[in-house]
């Protein structure tokens, strides 16, 4: 039996368990998916350990995205984004990757959102915020990244400019600012992801309504509520709207198939998450 799971800390209400079970399911595997919860300073250690109980691939949430980088040989990706959220511990040393990016894509690609040539504003700058970012570079002309703490959306844009320096297709202009930015930004943009704890767990949106028009897609990464008072407010102006269950479902999806090399059954897994999550 392969085991596969999940760092993070807390982990108590993580929906990834039910998606990964009901996908090997699905297909017949033998494996299992399981959480774990280390000591705060402990994601390098606990991925050494893993690896030695004979563990197959982890998983990896707050906090310990940036901590793991020390007990694994990173991808491309992963390493211009700073952050791994999928290992595969059969290689060695373990090889970390980051399929947060790619689950902003393919919720947007699932959608039929378009983003080549695109201007787009990611809002926030952590975690999430920083796979948005480099998400959505790869196909715009021009992003924003605007954040509470505006400094920290300086050095992400920083980072994201740096990565795409060396491509000389890539066109894309990168700025950035604090919250008050998005006055000047949404309202001229395509594309907008909200990747700030905002709305979570609460009826309030960091991007005032007024802003909002029929021409944006709008993915919002917070997942609980499934729909935040933002993507209220995006529909009632006309925009498409991806919620943040597509986001986690295909980081998920990416991760299971990197893990088996097997195709994800994807609307089986969409269905245990949305279940577990309503
Ligand atoms: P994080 O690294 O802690 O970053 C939090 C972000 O929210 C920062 O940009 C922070 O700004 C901003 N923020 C916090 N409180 C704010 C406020 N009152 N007003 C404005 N901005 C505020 O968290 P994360 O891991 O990026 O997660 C962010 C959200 O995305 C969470 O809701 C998480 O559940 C969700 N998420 C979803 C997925 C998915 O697959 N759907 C994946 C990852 C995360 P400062 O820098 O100024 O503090």
């Amino acid at each position: 039996m392969d085991v596969y799971g999940l760092i993070g800390n807390p982990v108590g209400h993580s929906l990834s368990p039910p998606m990964h079970e009901a996908a090997y399911e699905e297909l017949g595997l033998d494996a299992r998916y399981v959480t774990f919860e280390p000591a705060p300073d402990a994601g390098a250690e606990a991925v050494t350990a893993a690896k030695s109980l004979g563990v197959a691939g982890l998983n990896v949430t707050v906090p310990f995205k940036q901590d793991v980088l020390e007990a694994v040989d990173p991808d491309d990706l992963a390493a211009e984004v700073g952050a791994v959220n999928t290992v595969d511990l059969r290689t060695d040393p373990p090889s970390g990757y980051n399929t947060d990016v790619a689950g902003v894509q393919r919720a947007f690609d699932h959608h039929g959102v378009d983003r080549e040539g695109a201007s787009a504003v990611v809002v926030g700058a952590g975690g999430a915020g920083r796979a948005a970012a480099f998400a959505l570079a790869e196909s715009s002309v021009t992003l924003h990244i605007a954040n509470r703490t505006a400094e920290k959306a300086t050095s992400l844009a920083e980072a994201v400019r740096s990565s795409i320096g060396d491509d000389l297709d890539t066109p894309t202009t990168v700025t950035a600012g604090g919250l008050d930015s998005l006055a000047e930004t949404v309202p001229t943009a395509d594309v907008l992801v909200n990747a700030t704890t905002v709305g979570m767990e609460s009826d309030e949106t960091p991007i005032p309504a007024d802003l909002l028009h029929g021409n944006l897609a709008v993915l919002d990464a917070v997942y609980a509520p499934l729909e935040t008072r933002l993507l209220r407010d995006a529909a009632a102006a006309g925009a498409t709207t991806v919620d943040g269950a597509w986001m986690l479902l295909f980081q998920g999806v990416e991760a299971f198939e990197r893990w088996t090399g097997e195709e994800a059954p994807v609307a089986v897994m969409n269905e245990a998450l949305r279940e577990h999550l309503e």
